[in-house]
């Protein structure tokens, strides 16, 4: 690279004006335009008054979203991984048992993170494309006793949604609390944080609330809250009074110290973090654009656009991935057909159209693409522009299919 002065000298780092690109792959997506603005608004000082009263009003405004009565509802600053690995750090001790519901890439990060916290993990597994039956759920807490059960609700790795209703009550007879990773379905699947029983849902702004990555929007159950603030924790030495001594061992983390974060969204406002005041704008504005349009239309949204997207991509003789029973609704995987060269397409869609479709990890790398319809872009125009262009590219590679029938068939599909 030339010396940074004839860099500068050149106008090589121009404004930044990235290309207008439709991200339909499984996450992150384009944010919503009004989030946009919403961050480019005045900062605020962290106890400005008007500062708390917009943290007070993000609690109030995710409670409907995670479905939940939980007082304890806020941000985590970070991307959707800095709320999973509060909860986790927050709820597990070293030397618990935790037992991991895995069914892809994301139940495997759960287990990553519970090893550096030195939990004793246990897993009960399903082939990727496949959820874990309660049955087997229900047998595995009953074998290992654990103290945490953590899961994902969607997995974008295989785009299977794993069932939740009757899991919080398992755990709850077994005296375990149960966490989940709602990152890729929340505000675009149905998030029961009440009903399910769940102690801890977290999130993210970049998949369907139509923001950008950077916020992690959390929930925590009465008994969850109890057992955080139980665990003794130190800040510089010192102690804090309120806190019980002699509780569990203290958490292993001061920013992801989930009892200090909730003194600091409560009306202590005790000093821990600067919050992030353009995401909190983001993270508002999400909320407000979902609640205005309405869970149920919301949800219904998404499943059509899921709807539509499967529908188009089988019209063109391209067979889906996964168990059809248990799919997300927001991401769709499809195998890439025999012959064609999956990267070459993806670029071919890129250079050619200004749309990005996802490429698949692991054991499904190389096997399959995902695409994803989700937050600002599960509209219509946008899964079906999606679907020409992918045509367009396959035929290109040589690849025989109906002309003009995917778009057809999915314009059919949303309606139906
Ligand atoms: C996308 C996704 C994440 C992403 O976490 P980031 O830290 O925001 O990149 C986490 N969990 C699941 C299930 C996801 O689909």
């Amino acid at each position: 690279m030339p010396p940074l002065d004839d860099l500068l000298a050149s106008g090589f780092f121009g404004e930044i004006d990235p290309p207008q690109r439709l991200l339909m792959g499984p996450g992150p997506v384009n944010a919503h335009p009004r989030v946009l603005r919403a961050m480019s608004a005045d900062l605020l000082g962290q106890f400005d008054p008007e500062m708390t009263g917009y943290m007070n009003q993000v609690m109030a405004l995710y409670r409907p979203i995670f479905g939940t009565q939980n007082p304890w509802t806020m941000l985590i600053d970070g991307t959707a991984r800095a709320g999973i690995e509060a909860a986790l750090v927050s709820l597990v001790a070293p030397g618990d048992t935790v037992l991991v519901v895995n069914f892809g890439r994301f139940g495997l990060l759960l287990t990553e993170i519970l090893g550096r916290i030195g939990a004793r993990i246990e897993t009960v597994e399903a082939p990727w494309g496949e959820v874990v039956p309660m049955d087997a759920i229900a047998a595995a807490i009953e074998r290992v006793q654990p103290s945490v059960v953590a899961t994902i609700h969607g997995d974008t790795s295989t785009t299977m949604a794993q069932p939740l209703d009757g899991l919080g009550a398992l755990c709850a007879a077994a005296g375990a609390l149960l966490y989940v990773d709602a990152t890729a379905t929340i505000g675009g699947m149905e998030l029961a944080a009440d009903r399910w029983g769940a102690d801890i849902v977290t999130g993210g702004l970049q998949k369907c609330l139509g923001g950008p990555s950077g916020s992690a929007p959390i929930t925590i159950s009465d008994p969850a809250a109890a057992l955080i603030q139980g665990r003794k924790h130190v800040e510089a030495g010192i102690r804090r009074d309120d806190i019980s001594d002699g509780a569990g061992p203290r958490i292993g983390s001061n920013y992801f110290d989930l009892a200090m974060i909730m003194d600091y969204w409560s009306d202590k406002r005790l000093n821990h973090h600067t919050e992030a005041t353009s995401m909190l704008y983001a993270a508002r504005e999400c909320a407000r654009i979902m609640l205005g349009e309405g869970l149920e239309a919301r949800y219904a949204r998404h499943e059509a656009a899921g709807r539509a997207m499967t529908a188009g991509l089988r019209a063109m003789g391209l067979t889906i991935f996964g168990d059809d029973a248990h799919r997300m609704t927001n991401v769709t995987g499809v195998f890439i057909p025999q012959g064609v060269d999956g990267e070459r397409v993806r670029t071919m869609m890129r250079n050619a159209f200004e749309i990005e479709i996802g490429t698949a990890f692991g054991p499904l790398q190389g096997r399959i693409w995902r695409i994803g319809a989700m937050g600002y872009n599960a509209m219509q125009h946008k899964v079906l522009i999606t679907l020409g262009a992918l045509e367009a590219c396959l035929r290109q590679e040589g690849f025989a299919l109906p002309a003009g029938e995917a778009v057809r068939v999915a314009m059919e599909a949303w309606d139906a």
